[in-house]
């Protein structure tokens, strides 16, 4: 205990492939992984996890944004590389960087033609979403002959891949939606291999859809969250390993006399004699203030010790009355030994949002 000095994110690599191995066992030999590396590896660090991955034998990368990809080629990452959710004033850099984009919609689709067009590209590969039932992003099934029509005549472009996403995949209640989508799905990538006179790889499945409909694998799943150590279900997540540990240090301790108070807006009240820390983390930090005010609490020793009062931009204080400790101690915010699907639970939110939240100013440490 100790060799932390100041806000860090650790990122156990091995704990990723302990995440990557366990995924895979839940595959078929020949289903490819494609590893979801958005938002900086989920809060972690897109090079270093990117790179890992690669070594690990992933098949496959994706990101929402086109930015995101171009870091990724920085970094000489040689993978395919998704852009789940590009923009057309990128499509110039995406040709430019070798990322393949994701057509989710009719205007989607022509803008890239032409793009590809006036690159003088050909067979260059994208992937087609459909819409199978979250209403987010795709195509209908009624756009079948619509995009029949956009691709013929044309050597620009090719569909390499085709996919869907499940609305509630880690929902068993919604087990019967969930199996109607991958239904449609499977129904429309028969309809369209039809059409263009060869079948593309098949997606359709991420981290909890791994786990609950392993029929649906298709050629390809896409996981995210598991490999950072999280399954939405307490049972696997007893089987990953937490990726990312949120540690900081105490800056300083203050002895509180009662009917005191702490931090902005007084919101903490001392009913009697209080021992405080100050923590050099806070909302900036990406740990927001629905978690002050008694929801969620750290571990100082192992003892846990709650965020008291409002969360400020760069500090958050903490009862440590009962924790014997001083100033210089370390502090786990998240990590192995309290989860980061708990603290996020305290403030009713769940593990993606705490992770992604973590801001860049956090130093970053691999193990
Ligand atoms: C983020 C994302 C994933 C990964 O989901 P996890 O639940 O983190 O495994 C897969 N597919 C799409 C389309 C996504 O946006």
């Amino acid at each position: 205990m100790g060799n932390i000095k100041e806000t860090t994110l650790e990122i156990d690599l091995s704990a990723l492939a302990h995440n990557f191995n366990f995924l895979k066992s839940r595959l078929q030999k020949k289903t490819r992984f494609l590893a979801v590396v958005k938002a900086f590896a989920y809060g972690s660090d897109t090079v270093a996890v990117a790179q890992k991955l690669e070594q690990l034998g992933a098949d496959y990368l994706a990101v929402a944004y086109t930015q995101e990809g171009i870091l990724l080629r920085e970094a000489e990452i040689t993978l395919p590389i998704l852009v789940l959710h590009p923009q057309p004033i990128n499509f110039g850099k995406i040709i430019e960087h070798g990322l393949e984009p994701n057509m989710y919609s009719p205007r989607i689709l022509k803008l890239f033609i032409q793009e590809a067009k006036s690159q003088k590209q050909s067979d260059y590969p994208v992937h087609i979403k459909f819409n199978t039932g979250l209403n987010r992003l795709g195509f209908w099934e009624s756009d079948i002959n619509h995009i029949i029509g956009q691709l013929k005549d044309q050597k620009a472009i090719k569909v390499k891949c085709i996919l869907s996403h499940l609305a509630a995949s880690e929902d068993a209640n919604e087990r019967e939606f969930s199996l109607g989508q991958i239904q449609t799905f499977q129904k429309i990538a028969t309809e369209l291999s039809e059409k263009l006179g060869y079948m593309p790889l098949r997606h359709m499945l991420n981290t909890s859809g791994i786990l609950n409909y392993p029929e649906a694998q298709f050629e390809m799943v896409r996981s995210g969250i598991g490999l950072y150590g999280f399954g939405n279900n307490p049972e696997i997540d007893k089987e990953l390993q937490p990726v990312a540990s949120l540690k900081t240090v105490i800056s300083q301790l203050h002895k509180i006399e009662p009917n005191e108070t702490v931090g902005y807006n007084r919101a903490f009240v001392s009913g009697g004699y209080r021992m405080t820390a100050t923590l050099p983390i806070g909302h900036a930090d990406g740990i927001g203030r629905q978690y002050g005010n008694g929801k969620a609490s750290v571990l100082v020793h192992g003892k846990k010790a709650p965020i008291i009062g409002n969360v400020c931009m760069d500090m958050v204080m903490i009862d440590v009355t009962d924790i014997d400790c001083k100033e210089g101690d370390e502090v786990l915010i998240f990590g192995k030994e309290l989860s980061a699907e708990t603290f996020a639970d305290s403030a009713n939110t769940i593990s993606y949002e705490l992770l992604t939240a973590i801001s860049q100013r956090v130093k970053r440490s691999i193990i």
